[in-house]
């Protein structure tokens, strides 16, 4: 054989071998490779035979079509990135690929799911999917079947549109967990029961099932920012794409001047305006091989075991299930396949899951510290036990962290319980060296470090007293928004009605406050004996109240504002005198007298998204607190 007769023979290796793989992945639903070793194949192919007829079609699944139609608008395929910011040598990330084609820092892009079913076009009383060439396949009889979705429209397919035809998540786990195939068995997951039910050639069967399958607009679900908002706004753009209950595998960036995109023009296989950031890069799946349900102060949270993998140079074993509830939605059991995924800066978490062939109940009926019967509460499972001792551990470890000596860990902690028979933050603060010595691993200087450190803590604030009683709902800011009006000793005697009169305490905090007063009063008397406290009402720190002003044009109505700002403490002002503490404006660059004087008073002047991200963070820690709609919008 010459060259070129074996370069042959490798191009229809290399065909046969995707074509294998196509079918492990839309028929039999079991790949033996992963997404991105699957695209590298394709791209070994166009590196030999950039010309192959193959390469046209790989991109779709095989659907029985009634015959081929010629669109005016041949559908696409798109390039992709599997990196958003580092790219191996070679690669290109999605922001390099983005510097390169704006003309300015303000360039605006769209941002889409990139949906994972089968690209589909409607019009003139005909759907077409993608075929090979410009030639495309016509599957208008699958219409009975389809809903369109798309913007504020949803319902039969009666109008032009181009999108993907999925299943929703929804739709999947309702109607498809009684759709029998012809063989008598259930479809897997969404994307494998379109394949299945596309290649159809006779859907009475689906029909008679009440089967659906969901066309979804491309332009429905839009989200457009500038070029240098991307990266700021990657990992929430993220979260939210996928919490939409759509069949996804990854995201489209597009250039949003659709005439400026189509005059770049298109490579050899793709339009230079757009590409698909693969979720593969992100994303992993791997074997779920037990679950730990860890203590905390108020629930135990349940962690997955994870067949090891590496994402992002990474390598990930334990993954968050967040609670009892997710557990139970999702029906996350172990053996079950599930997809991993650690994006920007979230914690690796679970997308979905598929049901693996052997599966054991993860879930809990007894503490596994006490053995106690377990308490379900709303989303959480409890240990109401009070004498449970991991329970006792977490809410004596979150006082401390509280009330803020830091020295003191986990482990220290766990022995001062076990041999010093320690139980609250009042026996800690007692503990004498001569005790501290007698725990394993400490020496003269490390035991009066530890000390030291104790008494130090006890010259503390009141708010901080206040959050270290592991009362619900109360961390460190609602503390101190409580404390800034009353006295501890006022609040003592503060009936259900008064608490509720306070800003930031809803009807569930005004209960668990006021039981708390009522029954364990005792717990606080005796801290604040043996504390040094400052008290917060009245104090320098927090007496001049902080003023806002707001200026130009903003998406709600400035009351909006207003009333977010006041239950951040904020009084808000309607002009810039020098007293002003913060100037929130919609654009700070603008010329606005107001901008102008605050910058000549030298007013801090936040831009109303940097403000609105600081109210989050100033928040993170009253997750639990029940607002009443006082943050609307977070
Ligand atoms: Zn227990």
């Amino acid at each position: 054989m010459n060259n070129e007769e074996i370069k042959k023979v490798n191009i229809q290796e290399l065909v046969f071998e995707i074509e294998r793989h196509n079918r492990l992945y839309w028929k039999i639903n079991k790949p033996e490779i992963s997404d991105e070793e699957y695209d590298a194949l394709i791209e070994k192919l166009r590196e030999l035979d950039p010309e192959n007829p193959f390469l046209e079609a790989v991109e779709s699944s095989e659907v029985a079509s009634l015959g081929k139609v010629v669109l005016n608008k041949p559908m696409i395929s798109l390039d992709k990135t599997y990196f958003f910011k580092e790219a191996p040598k070679g690669k290109k990330s999605l922001l390099k690929w983005a510097s390169e084609i704006i003309r300015s820092e303000e360039e605006i892009f769209l941002i889409q799911p990139k949906y994972d079913g089968i690209s589909a076009s409607y019009s003139n009383g005909i759907l077409a999917t993608r075929g090979q060439g410009t030639e495309d396949e016509n599957v208008t009889d699958k219409i009975p079947l389809i809903e369109l979705e798309s913007k504020k429209y949803k319902g039969p397919l009666d109008r032009p549109v181009r999108g993907e035809i999925i299943i929703r998540n929804d739709d999947f786990k309702i109607i498809y967990s009684r759709i029998k195939k012809s063989d008598g068995s259930c479809y897997k997951n969404p994307r494998n029961a379109v394949a299945g039910i596309m290649g159809l050639k006779d859907i009475r069967q689906m029909l008679a099932q009440k089967a659906k399958l969901t066309l979804i607009d491309y332009d429905m679900i839009s989200y457009s920012t500038a070029y240098k908002e991307i990266e700021r706004k990657w990992t929430e753009l993220l979260k939210e794409i996928e919490s939409l209950p759509y069949p996804m595998d990854g995201i489209v960036i597009k250039l949003a001047d659709k005439n400026y995109s189509e005059s770049l023009g298109e490579t050899a296989h793709h339009p230079r305006g757009q590409i698909a950031f693969k979720f593969s890069g992100v994303r992993k799946k791997t074997k779920l091989i037990g679950v730990e349900w860890s203590f905390g102060k108020n629930c135990l949270t349940p962690v997955a075991k994870i067949e090891p993998v590496e994402i992002g140079g990474v390598t990930i074993c334990n993954v968050t299930l967040h609670n009892l509830a997710n557990v139970e939605e999702k029906d996350i059991q172990i053996g079950d396949i599930v997809t991993v995924e650690r994006a920007g800066d979230v914690i690796p978490h679970i997308v979905e899951s598929e049901d693996g062939e052997e599966r054991r109940n993860c879930i809990i009926f007894d503490c596994p510290s006490c053995h106690s019967k377990l308490y379900r509460n709303d989303k959480e499972l409890q240990c109401i036990n009070p004498n449970c001792f991991e329970t006792n551990l977490q809410r004596l470890l979150a006082s401390i962290r509280n009330i803020g000596i830091e020295e003191l860990g986990e482990p220290t902690v766990r022995k001062m319980m076990n041999i010093l028979k320690v139980k609250t933050l009042a026996d800690i603060f007692r503990l004498t060296v001569p005790d501290i010595l007698k725990l394993e691993g400490f020496k003269e200087k490390s035991a009066s470090n530890l000390f030291k450190s104790i008494q130090v803590a006890k010259k503390t604030t009141d708010y901080k007293l206040l959050a270290s009683l592991n009362i619900n709902g109360i961390g460190q800011t609602s503390a101190k928004a409580l404390l800034n009006k009353y006295t501890l000793d006022e609040l003592k005697y503060l009936t259900i009605e008064q608490l509720q009169e306070i800003k930031q305490v809803g009807p569930t905090l005004s209960v668990s406050i006021y039981n708390f007063f009522k029954e364990k009063s005792e717990v606080l008397n005796e801290l604040v004996q043996i504390l040094n406290l400052l008290q917060t009402k009245g104090s320098s720190e927090t007496s001049e109240q902080k003023t806002i002003c707001f200026t130009g044009e903003m998406p709600e109505k400035r009351s909006y504002y207003e009333k977010l700002a006041e239950a951040q403490g904020f009084k808000a002002v309607s002009s810039v005198t020098k007293q002003l503490s913060l100037l929130v404006t919609s654009d700070k660059d603008s010329n606005s007298s107001k901008t102008q004087k605050s910058k000549s008073l030298g007013i801090e002047i936040l831009s109303l998204e940097e403000w609105l991200d600081s109210l989050k963070e100033n928040n993170a820690d009253k997750e639990n607190l029940d607002n009443d709609g006082l943050l609307p919008g977070f």
